[in-house]
């Protein structure tokens, strides 16, 4: 039975690739349209209102066991395979946890990467591992002919080497592999159904996460962050500087082949759609700027202030898998003030950027 995916790489963009006449990206055009043929039924099957029972529990599994704090140390226990090119997974197994750089560089970087997460949860949330009780971390590199995309199988993250033309390969963007892990870390805190608006919150949450795994591990301020998700997977023969913008949603590439980047900023352009199972890549972009914004409200480092309320939203045990836009941002709004305060300067900046975004919060 095929596993359901949460893949980075968003069905309309590859559908614009695979469509595009364009004789420019000949091998990315082939590419896409395999990518596209590997994914359909795993899609439609995704949108179906149906899920099974492995996916979405009826009461999503909430974390109940106590994590690990500061005198316990967690550390990862990482194991990066090589698919070698075929669509079989896991694949080779090639480097554990502890054992010395492979030299293959996608090898290398999935093994970072997945440190670079696994850091970020245990040091500043306290979190050991995705499922908060020391879960492997496990990827696959080099997983199919120049598959382009990435994405979590409930299991593993599992990377395409990418086109070349479009797609540069995926292992080198962290903010990809932190959105991909935190996929996981979603299905075992607040279950999110992946489909209409609380289909783009958990979306919304795997690019807060991805974003946060890239500012920690490079020391980034809220301002000096650029808020991408994926810099840097595209070559520079394509007019585009990642995938989405948190912080400027829409504006992340504008391409002959890539069209323009679909996101919208505001809820009053919410998009209606039956497609990417109710276009979650693509209002995810509303709460994405409304989280980049307080964050830059707030200053200093994300993690610290929005980050950790955003993860007590997502450990809180208060959102429902049908958790619509209106509710989570309330939410946000009562973390803050639980966290900081009636009044505090993290309820109002947390208040203020959904407010910039369409969505008010009435005031207790
Ligand atoms: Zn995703």
């Amino acid at each position: 039975m095929q596993q359901p995916t949460h893949a980075i790489v968003p069905p309309y963009l590859l559908a614009r690739i695979a469509a595009a006449d364009d004789l420019r990206f000949p091998r990315a055009t082939a590419a896409a349209r395999r990518s596209l043929l590997r994914d359909a039924p795993l899609r439609e099957w995704r949108s179906a209102a149906e899920r099974p029972p492995f996916l979405l529990p009826e009461h999503p599994a909430r974390d109940e066991r106590p994590t690990a704090g500061p005198g316990l140390a967690p550390a990862p226990d990482r194991r990066v395979s090589d698919a070698e090119g075929e669509e079989r997974l896991p694949g080779r197994l090639v480097r554990r946890e502890g054992q010395p750089p492979s030299g293959d560089r996608s090898v290398d970087a999935a093994y970072d990467g997945l440190g670079e997460t696994f850091e970020l949860f245990a040091r500043v949330f306290s979190r050991d591992s995705i499922d908060g009780a020391g879960m492997p971390l496990e990827a696959t590199v080099h997983y199919g002919d120049r598959y382009d995309n990435a994405f979590w199988d409930g299991e593993r993250m599992v990377f395409g080497d990418g086109d070349g033309e479009v797609f540069r390969g995926f292992t080198d963007s962290l903010s990809v592999i932190g959105h991909e892990l935190a996929h996981g870390v979603t299905e075992h805190t607040a279950g999110l159904r992946y489909q209409g608006q609380s289909g783009a919150l958990n979306e919304h949450v795997s690019d807060v996460f991805g974003a946060l795994v890239e500012q920690y591990a490079s020391g980034q301020d809220a301002d000096s962050a650029s808020w991408l998700i994926g810099e840097g997977i595209f070559t520079d023969l394509v007019e585009g500087r990642a995938l989405r913008s948190m912080l400027n949603p829409g504006t992340a590439y504008d391409d002959d082949v890539l069209g323009r980047d679909p996101q919208p900023d505001h809820f009053d352009r919410y998009i209606e759609t039956d497609d990417d199972n109710g276009g979650v890549h693509l209002n995810s972009g509303i709460p994405n700027r409304a989280f980049a914004l307080a964050a830059r409200e707030l200053g200093g480092f994300a993690w610290e202030g929005v980050g950790r309320i955003w993860y007590d939203v997502l450990t809180s045990g208060r959102l429902r898998p049908d958790t619509g836009f209106r509710r989570f941002a309330a939410e946000t709004v009562r973390a803050a003030r639980e966290r900081h305060g009636r009044d505090s300067r993290e309820e109002r900046a947390v208040a203020g950027g959904w407010s910039t975004v369409g969505i008010e919060v009435p005031r207790e």
